[in-house]
Order: C-alpha cells, then structure tokens, then sequence
C-alpha cells in the first residue's frame, strides 16, 4: 500500500467539490491531448498552439480566472490548480495559457477599453485569437524600466520602433500587447501582428521549454491608430501587475512538473530492481522521495495560501515573489533529485523527468529571476532597494 506525496497532509481537504470538479477537467483534457503527444513536441519543438488553444478553451481555460468578455470567471484557487494539472503535462504547455490569460488578456481587460475588450477578448477566450505579450528586449530584461522600443506621435497616429525578445506565442500570435517609451513614460500598445512593419521570427535551439513557441518582434514603423494605446496602463507599474497575475500561476504551475516527476519516479523506483530489489527500498532513495515530498507539501500550502489571499483581493506583489521563488526552486531541485532515481532513463524523453527539469529552467529565469524575486523580498524586508 502506497500513497502519493500530495495525499500525505490530505491537501484535498482544502478545496471545495467545485475546486476538485475543474481540476478533474484538466487533469483530464492533460490526460488525452497532451501526455500523448508531448514528448515528440518537445524533441521536434515544434507544438500546434492553435489545436491547444481551441482545446483548452472549449472547457474554458483561457483567460478563466477573468470575469466577463465570454471567460469563465473562475476562482484565483481553481485557476491555480488548472496551472499544476497544465504543467504536471509541460511547463510549455501551461505557459500558452499563461500568457494568452494572465498575460495578453489581462493587459487588455484590466487597462483596455470597451472597444478593446469587445474585439478581442472573445476571440481569445474562445482559442479562435492567440496574444503575446512584449516587454522583454535583447538588451533589457530584469531592467524593463530601460526598455527602447519607443512610440511617438505622428497626428493622431502612432508609430512603433523597436526589439522585443523571447516573447512567448510571438511567432503564431494574432495580436500583442507591446510594451513601450513614450514621452508620457511606458504605455500599451495593442499591436495587430498582421500590422505592416511587424515580423515575428522564431527563436530556434532551445533547450528549454520546447514545446512552447518563442519568438522575437521586431517593430519597424508600425504605424497604430490613436486607439491602439491601452488607456488605464500608466508606467511601468501597469506590466508588472500583469506579471503578478502570470507569477502567480507559476507558483502552482510548477508543483505540476514537481508531482509528475516524482510520480514517475515513485512508480520506476517501485519497480526498478537492483541488488536483487527495487530501488525504492533502498534508504538513500526513500531519504530522495521524503524530501521531495516534504517540499511539495510545504509548496502546496504556500501556494493555497497565496490563492485563498488571491480571491479574498488582499494578495500583494512580494507574497507572490515568495511563492514563485520557492516554489519553482523547490520544482526544480524535486526534479533534478526525480533524474537521479531514474539513473540512465532519467536523461530519456520516454520518462518526463528531465523534460520537467529543462523546462524549470526557464520558469526559474521568466516572470522574474529569482535573484530579482530574492530582491523583492529583500526590499521589504529591509526597506532598502538594491535594484531599481
Ligand atoms: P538578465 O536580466 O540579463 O539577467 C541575467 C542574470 O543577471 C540573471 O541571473 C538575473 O537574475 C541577474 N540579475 C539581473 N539584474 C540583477 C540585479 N539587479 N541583482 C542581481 N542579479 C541580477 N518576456 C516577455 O516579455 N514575454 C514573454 O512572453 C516571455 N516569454 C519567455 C519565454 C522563455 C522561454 C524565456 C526563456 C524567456 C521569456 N521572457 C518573456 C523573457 C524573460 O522574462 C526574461 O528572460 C527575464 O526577465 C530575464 O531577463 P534576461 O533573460 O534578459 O536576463
């Protein structure tokens, strides 16, 4: 008899039937369109993002956690634990919902206007529009306050110029919201990516989340209607609040690749033999299991906790700092010690586990390192500012 890391506290407990109903649903929609098909994504990397993005939606996940506009409106809490079943499959995975919700749609529901929500947020909440999201440059990224990508007036008009980098869905998406210098300070923009003077191209040779799509676009004298700028969005403030919604479902996210790969490996080391038993009984290997455990727990809590403050509207920037670097770090070291059980297969993409790792990789550098996320907290603790 067995139990399984997550069911040693009962983190069941905490949830509602509802809660419990809509992670079925994902675990489900996981189950049947991404396990299957993930590990040949990865190693192509190549993913069909609009395939996803019609099937996530037809059960609501896109934008879900946004009143409105045709989205789900669904608690802070069951948003989350969409994010741990999405990438309990692969962080690549769950980061096209990320961004299409907690990104690109939130930029537009929180500072868009009407004509804005009305265009757009339909079409994206139903997987017919994919968005991406542009603030990070090649030569700005924990620094967004120096970004150079600018906008200026021309009449009424706009006109773009600019590099932004490692944007996530770029290459496939419909529509951006772009990040960039006015003389009023940064300001939204959003940016048609059938727009003449916008390419997005590629970005190739990752060994990092490779079934996600990332690209970089370069903006040459777009020119945009006086309308494209997001009015409510003043400073830089406005982006980062957008990555605050995104970190947050990486606080859960990445308990998702941390359960699968210790799932996998509990179930390899129970049936792996050697020295005439399995693995699993050896010591050092149960010391491995118990610790992971230990930290996926104490990541859960963190993460319920931080959801529960989410949907009573008391959730602050640093609470979420300190979920987003514990949790993806303690992902992260779960996976590496999950690699060593499966000694040779660990490096396999027949076993998830190393895909997991490479994929926390990126999780630890996105949505803020952890150095600028240890900053975060560092500031509040000390009341000094060591960057900025
Ligand atoms: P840098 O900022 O150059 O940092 C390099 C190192 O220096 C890091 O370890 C960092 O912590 C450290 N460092 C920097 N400043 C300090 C300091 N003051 N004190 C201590 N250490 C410091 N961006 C988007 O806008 N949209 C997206 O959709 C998006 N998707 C992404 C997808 C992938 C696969 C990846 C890899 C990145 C994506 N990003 C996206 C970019 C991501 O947010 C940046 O990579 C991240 O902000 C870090 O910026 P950087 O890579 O330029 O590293």
């Amino acid at each position: 008899m067995t139990t399984r890391p997550l069911d040693l506290l009962d983190v069941d407990a905490l949830h509602s039937e509802e809660e419990l109903a809509i992670r079925a649903v994902v675990r489900r929609i996981v189950d049947d369109h991404v396990r299957p098909n993930v590990a040949q994504w990865y190693e192509r990397g190549q993913v069909p993002v609009r395939d996803l993005a019609k099937e996530f939606a037809s059960v609501g996940l896109l934008g879900m956690h946004l009143p409105g506009h045709g989205c789900a409106g669904a608690s802070a809490v069951a948003y989350g634990l969409a994010c741990l079943e999405l990438e309990a499959g692969d962080s690549g995975v769950r980061s096209l919902v990320s961004v299409q919700g907690s990104l690109a749609m939130f930029a537009i529901w929180k500072y868009g206007s009407d004509e804005h929500k009305d265009r757009w947020l339909p079409g994206m909440a139903a997987g017919d529009l994919i968005g991406c999201f542009g603030l990070t440059e090649p030569d700005h990224g924990s620094d967004p306050g120096s970004m150079t990508t600018r906008a200026r007036r021309d009449g009424d008009d706009w006109i773009l110029d600019g590099t932004k980098m490692w944007i996530t869905n770029a290459p496939v998406a419909d529509v951006a919201v772009v990040w960039a210098r006015t003389e009023a300070g940064v300001n939204g923009f959003v940016v048609p990516m059938d727009t003449p003077g916008v390419t997005a191209r590629e970005v190739k040779h990752k060994l990092s989340l490779r079934a996600s799509c990332t690209g970089e676009i370069v903006l040459d004298g777009v020119r945009l209607p006086a309308d494209a700028l997001l009015p409510a969005a003043r400073g830089l403030k406005a982006p980062l609040s957008c990555l605050t919604e995104a970190r947050y479902g990486i606080v859960w996210g990445a308990l998702g690749a941390a359960r699968d790969s210790l799932h996998t490996a509990l179930d390899y080391a129970g049936a792996r033999e050697q020295f005439g038993r399995p693995i699993a009984g050896f010591q050092l290997t149960q010391a491995k299991f118990a610790d992971a455990a230990v930290e996926l727990q104490k990541g859960y809590l963190l993460a319920v906790h931080l959801g529960r403050r989410a949907d009573a509207g008391v959730l602050r920037p640093e609470q979420v700092s300190v979920g987003k670097l514990n949790n993806v770090r303690e992902a992260l070291a779960i996976a590496r010690q999950c690699r060593t059980i499966l000694g040779a297969n660990g490096i396999s993409a027949e076993y998830p586990v190393m895909r997991h790792a490479a994929n926390l990789e990126t999780v630890l550098t996105y949505e803020g390192t952890s150095e600028i996320h240890q900053l975060v907290i560092g500031q509040k603790l000390t009341g000094l500012a060591a960057f900025g």
